[in-house]
């Protein structure tokens, strides 16, 4: 067996309280010491993976290199982490039951009974270790999605205390998340909830080493030595998670409660120095804005903001970048329309066409387009927003009035947007899109590759639709260049206008890929452009 030491978050009280932001807080503590770090997540829930998951119902779905469409708890971890996370870092129960029925339908049993105890259980082992197991982690830290006492988080909690008892309480261990809440009548904050939750988990015999206390009020000295006596931990592995300014601090909020040493010594790691410079820099940019822009994020969730979490995030990187406040305002592209467009955008410095599903909004989307284009607001079109640019040149600049995405309407005359010919056999909804990283080679002198600054550049899809190759030359003709090309397809992955300031549309999805230490060079661009754009009015 590997020497990998495994940490499990487990969550009390209540749902939300923010497991992966504690999770890849602890992890850049840890990496900070130079140790070789993941996080993994296994969430309860029967879908296979999260890709068929509306965003109203779980928010955005984070897409890895390899093309595992994931919860979005793993876009902070490459935030926080600045490392790339795979298929192998987010595991379902749907994923876990289907693997096990494969293995009994070719017999992989010999003719046991499968059960949840040991099949599941064991299928949930195997797979919390994988990582461990290749070698390439000191630690892994794994998140149990959901909520102790949650009938369908059994066999999770049941897995990790077999492989407590299995690896021993030096390679592993349990950190609880719970809520202390604050009752302002009583003007007390109360330990029962957690007392409770810690209780629920030992009934599956899991003992929490540590206990992380979500509250809205200072923990005093008093409540921590309570909750260490009635649930069973040492004092100083009661931590304080106080409500934070950015999810950012928590790192820094959690090294001043010694997190990270209290796990280390649990562990027996040693503890070495730490390095957070880059880190505290960024927060320092990030809080101390010279200039504040509003960039206009155009799309149909923008009611919820977990939908387009990886873009707000990309907003507030490249925002510390350039050290302007980037103001977000979120406008429904449903209730969006040529009358009101002039209204609902004119005091933008900068527009997102955000990315989607569907019809609902994107005639909205398309107005936008032709506002931005015609007033020389910078533009940044993400995925379904680089079809609607396209779709929105055709019609108005090329006079293709019926020109269209297939996925809006399947009998369009003018089908700008299409779908690949080898995908037309194509019938289930899970996993039949293009996913995950692929190359794109960049035009010299285009706006993007002024960004990157490089020729070859690799990003992360996740769609189903292209660019219509046939009407690459017309569309290029009247305006709107193809400046980044699929290598190995052929595939137009950029379009931009070079007749405007700052236009770019991309097929991809670069909000995947921004990170606190390595902003986007897309987004870092894309607010330069605004800031100037600002400048100018
Ligand atoms: N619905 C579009 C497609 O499938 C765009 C997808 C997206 O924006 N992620 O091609």
């Amino acid at each position: 067996m590997s020497n990998t030491k495994y940490i499990f978050v487990t969550g009390g009280v209540t749902s939300s309280l923010g497991k992966g932001i504690i999770a890849a807080s602890l992890a850049k503590l840890l990496q900070a010491q130079k140790y070789r770090v993941t996080i993994q997540k296994f969430d309860p829930y029967i879908n296979v993976d999260p890709g068929t998951l509306n965003p109203y119902e779980h928010g955005e779905c984070f897409v890895t290199d390899d093309g595992a469409e994931t919860d979005l708890d793993l876009g902070h971890y490459e935030r926080f982490l600045n490392v790339s996370t795979s298929q192998a870092n987010n595991v379902t129960t749907g994923r876990v039951y289907q693997s096990v029925i494969d293995k009994e339908r070719k017999g992989v049993f010999l003719g046991k009974t499968v059960q949840v105890v040991p099949h599941i259980t064991n299928e949930i082992k195997e797979r919390m270790c994988l990582l461990g197991e290749s070698g390439d982690y000191d630690i892994v830290i794994t998140e149990i999605g959901g909520t102790v006492g949650d009938i369908e988080s059994l066999p999770y909690v049941e897995a990790v205390r077999q492989l407590i008892w299995e690896l021993g309480d030096e390679n592993a261990m349990v950190i609880h998340l719970t809520l202390v809440p604050y009752l302002s009548a009583a003007g007390e904050l109360k330990t029962k909830p957690t007392q409770h939750s810690v209780k629920t988990l030992m009934e599956s015999g899991v003992k929490a080493n540590i206990l992380v206390c979500r509250t809205e009020h200072e923990i005093s000295d008093d409540i921590k030595r309570k909750l260490a006596l009635f649930c069973n931990v040492k004092q100083e592995a009661v931590i304080e998670s106080i409500d934070a300014e950015t999810i950012y601090d928590v790192p820094l909020l959690m090294l001043d409660e010694g997190l990270d040493q209290v796990v280390l010594n649990m562990l027996k790691l040693e503890s070495r120095a730490s390095d957070l410079d880059q880190w505290k820099e960024f927060l320092r940019k990030h809080k101390n804005p010279k200039e504040q822009i509003t960039i206009g994020l155009i799309g149909k969730y923008v009611e919820l903001q977990d939908s387009y979490k990886s873009i707000l995030e990309s907003l507030i990187h490249s925002g510390a970048a350039n050290e302007v406040k980037v103001k977000v305002e979120s406008i429904h592209s449903e209730f969006l329309n040529a009358e009101n467009v002039f209204e609902k955008l004119k005091n933008l410095d900068g527009v997102i066409v955000a990315p989607g599903f569907g019809g609902r909004g994107t005639e909205g989307k398309i107005d936008a387009v032709r506002y931005v284009r015609e007033n020389n607001i910078p533009f940044l079109g993400i995925c379904l927003g680089m079809q609607m640019a396209v779709i929105e040149h055709a019609r108005n600049v090329m006079g293709l009035k019926d020109a269209n995405s297939i996925e809006m309407d399947e009998h369009c005359t003018e089908p700008l947007i299409s779908i690949m010919e080898n995908q037309k056999t194509i019938t289930d909804m899970g996993g039949t899109m293009r996913l995950g990283a692929w190359d794109c080679d960049l035009s010299e002198g285009s706006l993007a590759h002024k960004a990157y600054g490089k020729n070859t550049i690799s990003e992360r899809h996740r769609h189903r639709y292209e660019f219509n190759d046939q009407y690459r030359k017309e569309v290029e003709a009247s305006g709107l260049k193809a400046t980044g090309i699929n290598p190995k397809t052929g595939l137009v992955e950029v379009v931009e206008n070079p007749d405007h300031p700052w236009f770019v549309g991309v097929q991809y999805h670069p909000e995947y890929k921004s990170t606190v230490l390595n902003p986007h060079p897309l987004f870092v661009d894309f607010v330069q452009a605004s800031l100037q754009y600002n400048h100018s009015k």
